[in-house]
């Protein structure tokens, strides 16, 4: 059998890239592959479900041409406000001026911004700030009649039709899914989609919804929390021990907390998703000056960097790839910082239990890929071997951070799929199951293609025995020939 060849030496933090007008086309999405993209992010605010069924297609096509396993990252928009038509298109807000929210999809007067549900207007009271423009555009709420609120501009900046609206500290009386959401939702389950994301999360509840929601379909997504609301924070332990992956949503948090907060929030997150040994993913802006430039700034570089050393599984690329100038020259720079970053970050350090799964039989497993990385740094071994049919004994490695290259076999390619956004773990197609002599042989010639390992080089295999029924591993070393 044909072995698959990964596209370059890959990192080991994994790229997400959105995908949008800049990147539509099967050559445009085959060629960020190539550069790096391990997860594809389809934003349903965003385009057409015909537009998105192509995206689908393409990125199967080329999952099978490369033979290299690629997820798919739905994201949902949930209760994100948006401003309707402005009269103009554009308006800029001067200091100290007046505009009005009204009830609508579109603006009569030049001042008017149309908001389309009465929730809101209902909701706002003098005094409320009502944050435009991704955070450029600041107002105060000084006048509310039923149907309108009039505000002040204190920020000022434009404002253009169809901009998201926030309102930082007012609770919104909206659902957490939405009409939109569960559209899309149906659309997405009848796809071969391996994530779902789900915007402002405020509590584990909402989680609980969407889990309702997708769980009588066949191999149901994996469900990303984005976490991008102060109410989240609150509640973030009992969110991610719900959720199967997190996402530091810092656009929308930026806005919602104090932007001055941001760095700190997401060291937080990212601390709780390896606590709970739950992948996650740094989002936005992470190299947005890409997006009309071919060289990121040093604050940018600095930032994924960081983001890594944080403890991030993926860092996202989104208008970088979707509307930007550069989206290839985007990826390689990302892949570029992280192999930078990985060259030297620290030897492991074992995380604390994990809370959610500390019960056996994850405690087994736990214990034993532990032991396994340690004896790959001690015996020197080139290359770890996982076979994992659930993907935990993956994603537990993955927490662990070790440096030794780290090849998951599974035999379902949902599982490898999601093995696309576990830190350092190289999901490997077409590998023969039933007979772990034909396994070890497939791996590492894989591996001695991409020049991981050579022959005399050590190679640990981590993989149960079948022995007995309960959950355990076993840790070989072999020695490749
Ligand atoms: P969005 O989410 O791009 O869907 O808004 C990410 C963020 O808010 O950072
Ligand atoms: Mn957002």
């Amino acid at each position: 059998m044909a072995l698959p060849s990964l596209p370059r030496r890959p990192s080991q933090t994994k790229i997400v890239a959105t995908l949008g007008p800049a990147t539509h086309g099967r050559d445009k999405i085959e060629a960020l592959v190539k550069a790096g993209v391990d997860v594809f992010r389809l934003n349903m605010a965003h385009g057409s479900f015909a537009e998105h069924d192509a995206r689908v297609r393409w990125i199967r096509q080329i999952e099978q041409d490369l033979k290299t396993p690629l997820g798919i990252l739905i994201d949902l928009g949930g209760p994100k406000i948006r401003l309707g038509e402005l009269k103009d298109g554009a308006l800029e807000c001067q200091l100290g001026m007046q505009v009005t929210f009204v009830l609508g999809e579109t603006a009569q007067q030049v001042t008017d911004l149309p908001v389309s549900y009465p929730e809101i207007v209902a909701a706002l009271r003098e005094g409320d700030r009502v944050v435009l423009a991704d955070g450029t555009v600041t107002l105060q709420v000084i006048d509310k009649s039923e149907n309108r609120a009039t505000c002040v501009v204190t920020q000022p900046g434009i404002v253009r039709s169809r901009q998201g609206i926030n309102l930082p500290g007012v609770r919104l009386p909206l659902a957490a899914i939405t009409k939109a959401d569960r559209e899309a939702l149906d659309w997405a389950l009848q796809r071969d989609i391996d994530f779902v994301g789900l915007s402002f999360v405020r509590t584990p509840d909402d989680i609980r919804q969407l889990r309702q929601l997708i769980s009588n379909v066949h191999n149901p997504p994996q469900i990303v929390a984005k976490i991008e609301k102060p109410e989240a924070l609150d509640c973030l332990d009992e969110i991610l021990d719900l959720a199967d992956a997190v996402m530091v949503a810092r656009g929308d948090l930026g806005v919602e907390i104090d932007i001055a907060e941001v760095a700190i929030v997401q060291k937080r997150i990212l601390a709780a998703a390896r606590k709970f040994r739950k992948p996650a993913i740094v989002a936005t802006q992470m190299l947005e000056s890409m997006q009309r430039s071919r060289i990121p700034t040093r604050a940018e570089v600095s930032d994924v960097t960081n983001a890594i050393l944080d403890g991030a599984d993926a860092c996202m690329l989104s208008g970088e790839t979707a509307v930007g100038n550069y989206p290839v020259e985007s990826v390689t720079m990302m892949h570029r910082i992280a192999l930078a970053t990985e060259s030297v970050s620290d030897p492991p350090v074992r995380p604390h239990t994990a809370i959610s799964i500390s019960a056996n039989p994850t405690g087994i497993t736990e214990a034993s890929v532990w032991h396994a990385g340690l004896i790959a740094q001690e015996v020197g071994a080139k290359m770890m071997i996982i076979l994992t049919r659930s993907g935990q004994t993956a994603l537990t490695i993955a927490k662990h951070r070790f440096r030794v290259p780290t090849i998951g076999v599974s035999e379902s390619p949902q599982i490898l799929r999601r093995m696309c956004l576990y830190w350092g773990i190289i999901p490997l197609a077409g590998a023969p199951l039933q007979d772990s002599q034909a396994l070890l042989r497939f791996a590492t010639e894989w591996g001695k293609r991409e020049g991981l390992v050579a022959s005399g080089d050590r190679v640990v295999f981590v993989y149960g025995t079948g022995l007995v029924s309960s959950a355990h591993n076993t840790v070989s070393v072999f020695v490749a020939d």
